[in-house]
């Protein structure tokens, strides 16, 4: 049985574990909230110390053929784009290393074009030598292109459902492969059958009523825990953000929520990381540092170039997928959306020590293998 047979059934109602974690997101008082919290803060130090795992995100492409109403890369956006070389991708990724982190995420649109499956390959090896931790958030692909990748030294893999709501996800991704509902849904386990040892789950909040949504991701974590129980499984909570294209949440999930949400999570699945981006603002993330929390992202830039502004020399305007030079760009490729906490790492690193919380730059490194 596959996660798509599983969601077609009713997750909501399918085993003890989604009943009692349906039963924690519903409305609830500030005493109970406050004592849920403290739950959720008592399991995470149980499981996983003071501790937090800082990683950035690294952009090495904003081209995309897919037509995703909510993403700034989205192929209808007429935007700034460019491909970082593989020397260009190794300079962002020395200077971030220079910052102190060993942990990258790779990330890019979807373009077989421009992000062809070898260019990939090549990007995750320049890094892979840079760093030990290597992450993709990239195109979903086949189990054999993902072990390509993990042969060239990529261990992680993050694929965000968007919405486990079919009928809106329809009407989101008009044009592309990103249609494909279910070819998105199975990406965890084609991962999984390829050995990644990181796997990342997660939905946009905002594309869908936020419980629903919810209760469905729980069904995909919980599936992945029983199921790919090789690989560490961590879950996010992105909600949605200022992008290009004006997009507009159809639906809130407020900070109140968001709470409510994480130590939901953290009090059901003890053992599963969470991950929060600089999407959130510093009051938002410095509170949930403490309540379930257990990687998150510093000093972050959604844009390909964006931290030492590589690329800028073969930067270009796409208008419904045709390309138009640009002599006078006088800024960078367009971000996927902005983010709110605008703190450097080692300002992160320091707000999480004086909280009591170690900062950890490196939890990995592959010559654990060979010991
Ligand atoms: S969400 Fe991903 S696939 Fe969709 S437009 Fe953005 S980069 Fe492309």
């Amino acid at each position: 049985m596959t996660f798509a047979d599983v969601l077609k059934s009713n997750p909501a109602l399918s085993t003890k574990t989604l009943v009692d974690f349906a039963k924690l997101l519903d409305p609830m008082d500030d005493r109970a909230l406050t004592s849920l919290a403290a739950n959720a803060k008592k399991i995470t130090h149980r499981f996983f110390g003071r501790t937090m795992r800082l990683f950035a995100p690294l952009y090495f492409s904003n081209e995309c053929v897919n037509s995703c109403s909510y993403c700034g890369f989205s192929r209808d956006n007429p935007i700034l784009r460019l491909t970082l070389t593989l020397d260009q991708v190794e300079r962002e990724a020395r200077f971030l290393a220079g910052l102190g982190f060993r942990s990258l995420l790779l990330v890019s649109g979807e373009h077989p074009k421009f992000i062809s499956n070898q260019h990939l390959v090549d990007v995750v090896r320049r890094v892979s030598r840079i760093v030990p931790s290597v992450s993709l958030e990239v195109a979903p692909l086949e189990i054999d292109e993902y072990r390509m990748t993990i042969g060239a030294g990529a261990e992680g893999l993050i694929v965000y459902q968007e919405t486990y709501d079919r009928a809106i996800y329809g009407t989101l991704h008009t044009a592309g492969p990103k249609k494909d509902f279910f070819w998105r849904l199975e990406t965890p386990e084609r991962a999984y059958a390829a050995g990644f040892r990181r796997l990342g789950l997660g939905a946009l909040f905002g594309l869908a009523p936020w419980r629903q949504e919810a209760i469905a991701l729980a069904s995909h974590v919980e599936f992945m825990l029983r199921r790919c129980w090789r690989s560490q499984v961590t879950v996010a909570f992105p909600r949605l953000r200022p992008a290009a294209g004006g997009f507009q949440p159809h639906y809130a999930l407020s900070d109140r929520e968001l709470i409510q949400l994480v130590c939901a999570f953290r009090v059901t699945f003890p053992q599963v990381g969470i991950v929060l981006s600089t999407r959130e603002p510093i009051w938002l993330r410095d509170t949930l540092v403490h309540l379930g929390v257990t990687t998150m992202s510093a000093g972050s830039r959604t844009s390909p170039g964006g931290y030492t502004g590589q690329g800028t020399e073969s930067l270009h305007l796409t208008v419904r997928g045709r390309i138009h030079n640009v002599s006078d760009a006088n800024s960078g490729a367009e971000p996927q959306f902005e983010i709110e906490d605008h703190r450097s790492p080692q300002e992160v690193a320091e707000a999480l020590a004086k909280a009591g919380i170690d900062p950890v730059w490196k939890d990995w490194d592959a010559a654990i293998l060979n010991v």
